[in-house]
């Protein structure tokens, strides 16, 4: 079923009788060609992209709950194309070229909003880094503007100019930048994945992965065994839990990061904005809720919920910022679980063991990711070949140390991760 502005109105005027569910609700197959274990973002554009970009529709999505009930629908939303430094800058850039035509690709409005985005930065030195950034974004063919203080203030007149400790020198502008819907995004890629014939099987948790002669033969689920040439491990913050499944060990640790929304208000922030002296960034959902979220809450942790150490950090950063939402009231938090690697940058690649693949290691930065992550896992797992944008996402760079990837552009401080 194609959706569009006649169909919603016919449906409007005679009582919403016509709509269908938005995928099936297959018993799983005993074999398929491709198991991809996880139905979070990045599962679920995989298994969209191997259906439309390579034909391959004899596919299974294994989800231990209900589809987008992961990160995918626990993050800030927001997706943006300004890294720096080569490795990780032209796949993020190839990604949001991705966002920008797939509300009318999946025919699902996934309500991405190019509202700008605004890195603020406080002192000479987080500016001159900031422009290194700006030239690199530009130089790859994205977009970045450099806003002085006034700028600034135009653009953003409620934050707080006056105050001594953290004044605002600038900000690098970042214009395609913006945000998304969140569960909009997983339900358009598993209607579009589903109508191209991929079984999306929920409430099936992957309790083994089968290997046989260094070949991955299938998995073993509450739901029963199923066979499968090639499995995909897409699990986020629990890729080294379900990674031990097949007797591999990633160089990843799972930590919490929490996330705040407010009760409903009037329009009022209309940018994406992050504070450069203390991890807090914020935007107003189309509901009218600020969204703002820090830092990890910097220790281990399979919980989704946080600590009230962070609580309080965000909350003060924040009103250092912009005092104005002392009166908002805080509706909600909650916490995902992120998938840290040592060097902040993902992994898409294949296993050292046949026939199994992984995409884990987003960090707190894979929302943006959901369609570069899944097109280029998709081009490897069809074709065997590496996606040109993505081929230094390597599992081999933790243990050869060459090409390790700094995502933030400042060097190899582990403190960042
Ligand atoms: C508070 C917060 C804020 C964030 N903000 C941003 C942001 O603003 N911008 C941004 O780009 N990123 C952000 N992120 C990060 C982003 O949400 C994640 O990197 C990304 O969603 C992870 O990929 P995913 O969507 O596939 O994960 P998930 O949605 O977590 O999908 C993984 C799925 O695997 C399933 N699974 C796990 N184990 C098994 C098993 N054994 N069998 C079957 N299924 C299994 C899980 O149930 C889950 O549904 C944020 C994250 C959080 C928590």
């Amino acid at each position: 079923m194609r959706y569009n502005a006649l169909k919603i109105l016919t449906e409007g005027l005679t009582g919403n009788k016509g709509w269908r569910p938005a995928w099936r609700t297959p018993e799983p197959k005993p074999a398929y060609d491709i198991v991809i274990i996880g139905g979070g973002g990045h599962g679920l554009s995989t298994a969209y992209y191997l259906a439309r970009e390579h034909g391959l529709r004899n596919v299974a999505v294994l989800e231990k709950g209900r589809l987008g009930l992961g990160n995918v629908g626990r993050n800030t939303t927001i997706v943006r194309a300004n890294y720096f430094l080569p490795g990780n800058s032209e796949f993020y850039s190839m990604s949001l070229k991705l966002w920008e035509g797939l509300s009318a690709d999946l025919n699902y409005n996934v309500m991405h909003s190019q509202r700008g985005l605004i890195n603020l930065f406080h002192s000479d030195g987080q500016r001159d880094a900031f422009v290194r950034r700006g030239n690199a974004m530009i130089n790859q063919g994205d977009d970045a503007v450099l806003l002085d203080r006034e700028g600034v203030r135009k653009m953003l007149p409620y934050l707080d100019f006056e105050q001594g400790r953290f004044p605002i020198y600038g900000g690098l502008y970042h214009p395609r930048g913006g945000s998304a819907r969140h569960d909009a995004v997983a339900w358009g890629y598993a209607r579009g994945a589903d109508s191209r014939g991929v079984d999306l099987v929920q409430n099936c948790e992957v309790t083994g992965i089968d290997v046989e002669g260094g070949r991955v033969t299938g998995v073993q689920t509450t739901r029963g065994a199923i066979r499968a040439n090639k499995v995909a491990i897409v699990t986020a913050g629990r890729s080294g839990q379900v990674a031990a499944l097949a007797g591999l060990r990633l160089p990843i640790e799972s930590h919490v990061l929490q996330a705040f929304v407010t009760e409903g208000l009037k329009p009022v922030i209309d940018h994406v904005i992050s504070f450069g002296m203390g991890h807090f960034y914020i935007s107003q959902s189309d509901k009218g809720g600020l969204v703002f979220g820090g830092d990890l809450d910097f220790y281990p942790s399979y919980a989704q919920r946080g600590n009230l150490p962070m609580v309080e950090h965000v909350m003060e950063a924040g009103m250092t910022l912009m005092p104005m939402i002392g009166k908002a009231k805080v509706l909600r938090s909650w916490g995902g679980i992120m998938d840290m690697t040592p060097d902040g940058s993902p992994i898409i690649d294949k296993a050292p063991i046949d026939g199994l693949y992984l995409d884990c290691g987003w960090c707190y930065g894979g929302f943006k990711a959901v369609p570069g992550s899944g097109f280029a896992l998709a081009h490897l797992i069809a074709t065997g070949r590496p996606h040109p944008d993505a081929a230094g996402f390597r599992l081999d760079r933790f243990r050869t140390g060459r090409g390790l990837m700094d995502e933030e552009g400042t060097g190899a401080q582990h403190n960042l991760h």
